[in-house]
Parts: structure tokens; sequence; C-alpha cells
């Protein structure tokens, strides 16, 4: 895990943050049923190549794509390609680069035109698990705070937290130190300290937690099908309380 020092350090992770934020607000435009999830991914290669940046996920363990694209029962790593979204899909874009040798990571979960009510409040409950998952990014507080604020919310709103995939720190690595659950109880787990970065990202099921990966190797569904939303934004603590980097 990075433990940011100076100003130099934080205005870097800063700018890797927003080529991540932008991408992602230039893809919220372009999502509407008909469009392919390889023609999101090649857009946001284009943007993030156009930024002087390289998309952090393409080659990492061997994934072929700049995003993941989550559609439906696909809770994470999901495989752009050919399909088409239709009309009434939730699809979760999962964005990473890297800029200057540091590296900003975020997700979004978006509506293709008019979605069933639970869809919404699915999207609007893993939004605001990760809004309230951020305020406990803070010096006073320990690192299950912000698992625990995630899980009781989710719980309490009739939905399920994903535990087999988790949050964890960034900095230079997009994967660093430690593991950010999604679950946990509260007062537990290393003191927050300033200059730590973590990528904070609620997986949200409708049904239950349980998820299986599939034949592809790649693309986690929820065992039950039902749907799934994830949120991410890749977040420093300062002593001014959390900022979030991949804001645009
Ligand atoms: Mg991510
Ligand atoms: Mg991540």
């Amino acid at each position: 895990m990075i433990e940011l020092k100076n100003r130099e350090q934080i205005q870097l992770m800063r700018r890797a943050g927003a080529v991540v934020g932008e991408t992602l607000e230039m893809l919220r435009g372009m999502v509407r049923a008909g469009v392919t999830t390889g023609e999101l991914d090649q857009a946001a290669e284009d943007y993030i190549t156009k930024c002087g940046a390289k998309p952090a996920f393409k080659g990492y363990d061997g994934f072929p794509a700049t995003l993941c694209t989550s559609i439906n029962e696909e809770v994470v790593h999901g495989l752009p390609g050919a399909r088409k979204l239709r009309e009434g899909d939730i699809i979760s874009i999962d964005c990473g680069a890297y800029l200057n040798g540091y590296c900003g990571d975020a997700a979004v979960t978006l509506p293709v035109g008019d979605i069933e009510p639970e869809r919404q409040q699915l999207i609007e409950v893993c939004s605001q698990a990760l809004a309230l998952a951020i305020a406990q990014a803070e010096t006073t507080k320990r690192l299950f705070d912000i698992s625990s604020a995630i899980q009781v919310y989710v719980e309490k709103n009739g939905m399920s937290v994903v535990r087999e995939y988790v949050g964890h720190g960034i900095g230079r690595q997009m994967h660093e130190d430690p593991k950010v659950p999604n679950f946990g109880r509260p007062g537990r787990g290393p003191r927050l300290t300033r200059g730590m970065v973590l990528a904070i990202e609620p997986m949200v099921n409708l049904g239950g937690y349980q998820v299986e990966k599939l034949s592809d190797h790649w693309t986690v569904v929820t065992v039950d099908r039902r749907p799934s939303a994830h949120f991410e934004h890749t977040v420093a603590i300062t002593d001014n309380g959390p900022e979030i980097l991949t804001k645009v």
C-alpha cells in the first residue's frame, strides 16, 4: 500500500484517478440499447491512450480488455465483446489506468433505458453503500469501519454483499495491501492513517451473496442469477477527510 508522503505524489494520484473518472463519464454518455460492450471498451482504450495513460486491466493476469463490463447477473470481470446492451439491462463498467507510474481504479453501474424498479433500487443501494463507506475513510477510523458501513446498509435494505471479491490498497500497483472487504465488524482492522489510498468497491446482489465463475475463466456471476451492482472509487485518506481521486 502506498503512503502518500508529499504534495507531488498526491497530485500524481489525482491525475491518474482523473483519467479513470473522465473515462467513465465519457462511457456514461455512450450506454444505450444497441451499443456493444466491445464498442465501450474501444472508446475507453482510445480515451485513456489519448491522455497519455495506460489501461491497467489489459494484460493483468492475461485479461484481454481495457474494461470489465458486467451485465445483470454478472458481478465483476465480464469480458467486453459483441454483446449488445438491451433496454432494461444494468451494466457495471470497471476501469483502471496508469499514468506516470500511479494507478486509478473505479466502477459504476448504469441503467440501459428504462429498468425494473428493483434494479433501480439495487443501483441506488450500492451507490449509497459506497458513499457511506467513503465517509468512514478518516484517520480516526479502522479499516473494517469501512467494511461494516457497507454490510450494515446493504443488509438493512434486504440485499447482500459479495464475500469472495473485495476492495484493495492502490498506488504504484493496482492491487496493493490491504484487502478491503465489504463486510466485517466495526472497530477492527488496522488504523487508517494519512496518506493511505484505498480502492473501495462494494459489490451488491439483489439475491444471495454466493457467486461463481463462468467457463470463460473471468466472468463472475451470482449463483441465483439475480442481478448485481458494483461501484468503486479510489480514495485517499487525508487530514481533511476522504478525498475521492476518481471523481470527474
Ligand atoms: Mg475496479
Ligand atoms: Mg478495484
